[in-house]
C-alpha cells in the first residue's frame, strides 16, 4: 500500500507539473483543460480533477483513477473528459500520457475544421501536419473514440472539431510539449494566412527533414 502511495505521489506531481506549463503557456483558462498519466506497466491512471482551479492546485488535489474511470484514490471527481482518457489507454497500451487544452489558435482552426498542414518545422508532427477529429459530444467516450479514428496509426496529436486539442506521448511530458508545439503551430499558420498563401512543405521535403532528425537523433525539433 506503502508503494502505492509513493506512485500514486509521484505520478500525480508529473500531472501538476505538466498543468503549471500548460498555464504558463497561455493554453487554458479557468478550469479548461485536462491531462492524465499512466503508470507504466499499471492499469492506473492520475488525472486532473473537475472544476478545481490551477491556481493553488497540489498533487492531493489529483485523482487516481482505474482505466474504466472508476476513483481509486483522491478527493475530488475526476476530469468531466475522463472516459476520452481512458478510452485511448484503453485502446493504446504504448501511450503513457494525455493532454487537452482548449488553447485559441488551436481551437480557431478546430472551429472551421480546417487542418494544420506541414508548413514548418513547428507544424511537423510525427511526420505530417495535424489532422481533425470529426465533432462528438464533450465528456463521453465518443470523443475519445472520434479522436482515436483521427490519430490512426502514425499521429500524436489531433484537433478536436469546435472543441480544442488532443496530444498523446509515450509520457505525460511528451504529450505536453506537443500541445505547446500544436499551439505555436497554430498561431504561425493563422498568421501565415494573414500575409499571404502558405507554402506547404512537399513529401520529399517532409522525408528529408525525418532524415536528417533520424541522422542527428535532435535536429530539427522533436517528434
Ligand atoms: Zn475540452
Amino acid at each position: 500500500m506503502r508503494r502505492n502511495d509513493e506512485r500514486y505521489g509521484a505520478l500525480r506531481q508529473r500531472v501538476l507539473d505538466a498543468c503549471l506549463v500548460m498555464v504558463r503557456q497561455g493554453l487554458v483558462t479557468g478550469t479548461s483543460g485536462n491531462i492524465s498519466a499512466r503508470d507504466p506497466g499499471a492499469d492506473w491512471v492520475a488525472v486532473t480533477p473537475s472544476g478545481v482551479p490551477y491556481d493553488g492546485m497540489t498533487p492531493e488535489d489529483i485523482c487516481i483513477i482505474d482505466l474504466l474511470g472508476r476513483p481509486i484514490d483522491g478527493r475530488h471527481r475526476p476530469s468531466s473528459e475522463t472516459p476520452m482518457h481512458t478510452l485511448i489507454y484503453r485502446e493504446l497500451p504504448g501511450v503513457l500520457g494525455v493532454v487537452h487544452t482548449h488553447s485559441p489558435y488551436a481551437l480557431a482552426f478546430a472551429v472551421v475544421g480546417r487542418p494544420i498542414p506541414p508548413v514548418c518545422i513547428e507544424a511537423i508532427i510525427s511526420g505530417t501536419g495535424i489532422p481533425v477529429a470529426q465533432y462528438a459530444l464533450p465528456s463521453t467516450e465518443d470523443i475519445g473514440r472520434s479522436a482515436l479514428a483521427a490519430l490512426g496509426s502514425h499521429h500524436k496529436a489531433v484537433l478536436l472539431q469546435n472543441h480544442g486539442v488532443l496530444t498523446i506521448g509515450k509520457d505525460v511530458e511528451e504529450a505536453m510539449a506537443l500541445a505547446c508545439k500544436v499551439e505555436e503551430a497554430a498561431r504561425v499558420y493563422h498568421l501565415a494566412l494573414a500575409v499571404g498563401e502558405p507554402v506547404v512543405l512537399s513529401d520529399e521535403q517532409l522525408r528529408e527533414i525525418a532524415g536528417l532528425r533520424r541522422k542527428k537523433g535532435n535536429v530539427p525539433s522533436s517528434t
